[in-house]
């Protein structure tokens, strides 16, 4: 027997997960009108400690996710929000003149955002969408197909999915785009993020660290629970021989590479390790099909930024969809190409900029380095340029879906989404 639904999504990532909440919250389809596949969706919830993925969650995502009716799930000890966040290049001091610090205080913010944990969100996102009415198939798919009227899917199990709409959010590695012969443009870095959790003898203050090194970008940041979470992004070399290191000895390079920052530093988790690469689909839509979240566009991680881009891809399509009301024309291409016009227009600069910045960033040039330090600094005295940037770092900058703008009413027009 074929299951029938207005929207098939391929991946329960937090992506996934969030864009199958918001379109029943939304009430852009009803309940059981949106599957959710995954062969391996999230099974357990907080977990004894908190997750090696964590992520900075800006104030547009936590809009969203609060949409979705899953910010307000989450555990409050899996939530940190910071208030300040503090950056600096290897050839300057951490708030000395060639660093750069925004506080929330200055720009009449509770704070920057949320450092989140990534086992928490991938759970609650799953449950929110489960109790919204959205059927949960755990099974991988085989093949997908387009025709005049729907896409067919066929999964590992042997089931059969029709849909309307199939939303592509299965990760950077995406298995259904590489089947449906989208194409991607990117490198990579040749470089790994190390991710761990470490105690330090210097309190964190709700602030996020970032010293960026010749070697790449090292990033602390705050827990709830006092330690700080890394994100160190060095050459693959460089990866193996921390990878090498006891604990101890680990702990020790972090210190260095921190310049002390936050004084002592102990290891106190296991390390994580992910390849870093910049790749974007040449495409995010085709008749009855759209790229959401990394399978869409993977970036470096060194703003904090990838999820924060995927999280405003589902509230760009869920806005796109609403606006077109009838289901049966969620899959036509006039509709998606409102939804990849307007996230390409958004993704495609950031993710060039992200790009630019560690080009800037990750370079030994003396020349460069002062250049850096002088920039930093500069900034950090230019009250309007600093506003500016802090809006992008908040998220609130772009060019939001109106139901995470405070425009609400704007839906009612829906003119105005016809892009
Ligand atoms: C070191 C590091 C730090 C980062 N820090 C941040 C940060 O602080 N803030 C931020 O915004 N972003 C950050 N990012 C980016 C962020 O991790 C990604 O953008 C985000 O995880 C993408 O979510 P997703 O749901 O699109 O994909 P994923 O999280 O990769 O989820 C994909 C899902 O698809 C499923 N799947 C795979 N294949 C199939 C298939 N064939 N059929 C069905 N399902 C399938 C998988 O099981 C999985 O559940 C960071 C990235 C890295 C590498």
């Amino acid at each position: 027997m074929k299951l029938e639904f207005d929207v098939a999504i391929v991946g329960a990532g937090p992506v996934g997960s969030v864009l199958a909440a918001l379109l029943v919250k939304r009430s852009v389809c009803p309940p059981g009108r949106v599957a959710l596949i995954d062969p391996q969706p999230a099974r357990d919830g907080d977990g004894a400690d908190w997750d090696l993925r964590v992520f900075a969650i800006n104030r547009a995502s936590q809009r969203l996710l609060a949409a979705g009716g899953v910010w307000d799930r989450l555990p409050r000890s899996r939530i940190q929000p910071y208030e300040r966040l503090c950056v600096w290049d290897a050839s300057g001091a951490a708030g000395g003149a060639g660093s750069l610090t925004f506080d929330c205080a200055e720009i009449g913010e509770p704070d920057l955002g949320s450092i989140v944990d990534g086992r928490s969100l991938k759970w609650h996102g799953l449950q929110a969408a489960r109790q919204l009415g959205v059927i949960v198939v755990e099974s991988g798919v085989r093949a997908v197909s387009i025709d005049e009227t729907a896409a067919q899917i066929r999964l590992g199990d042997g089931r059969e999915i029709s849909a309307g709409l199939v939303a592509v959010a299965d990760g950077s590695e995406s298995p259904t785009r590489q089947r449906l012969g989208i194409g991607t443009t990117g490198h990579s870095y040749a470089a790994d993020a190390l991710v761990a959790h470490v105690a330090t003898a210097i309190a964190h203050r709700n602030t996020a660290w970032q010293r960026f090194l010749s070697t790449g970008p090292l990033a602390f940041l705050p827990l709830a629970d006092g330690r700080s979470s890394i994100v160190w992004s060095v050459v693959r070399d460089e990866a193996d021989r921390l990878c090498a290191l006891e604990p101890a000895s680990f702990g020790e390079a972090l210190e260095s590479a921190s310049a002390g920052v936050l004084g002592k530093t102990r290891l106190d988790s296991a390390v994580g390790r992910y390849p870093l690469r910049l790749r974007t689909a040449d495409r995010f839509v085709r008749e009855r099909v759209a790229l959401l979240g990394d399978a869409a566009h993977a970036v470096h991680p060194l703003a904090g930024q990838g999820l924060n881009l995927g999280l405003l891809d589902c509230g760009a399509l869920v806005a796109v969809l609403e606006a077109a009301a009838d289901p049966r024309v969620f899959g036509d291409r006039r509709v998606l190409r409102r939804y990849e016009r307007w996230r390409k227009s958004e993704v495609l600069p950031a993710a060039a900029g992200f790009d630019a910045f560690d080009r800037l960033f990750s370079n030994a040039d003396p020349v460069l380095a002062a250049l850096r330090s002088t920039g930093l600094g500069l900034v950090g005295r230019l009250p309007l340029a600093k506003r500016w940037l802090a809006a992008q770092a908040l998220g609130t900058a772009g060019d939001l879906p109106p139901f995470i703008a405070g425009r609400e009413e704007i839906t009612n027009d829906r003119s105005s989404l016809r892009r």
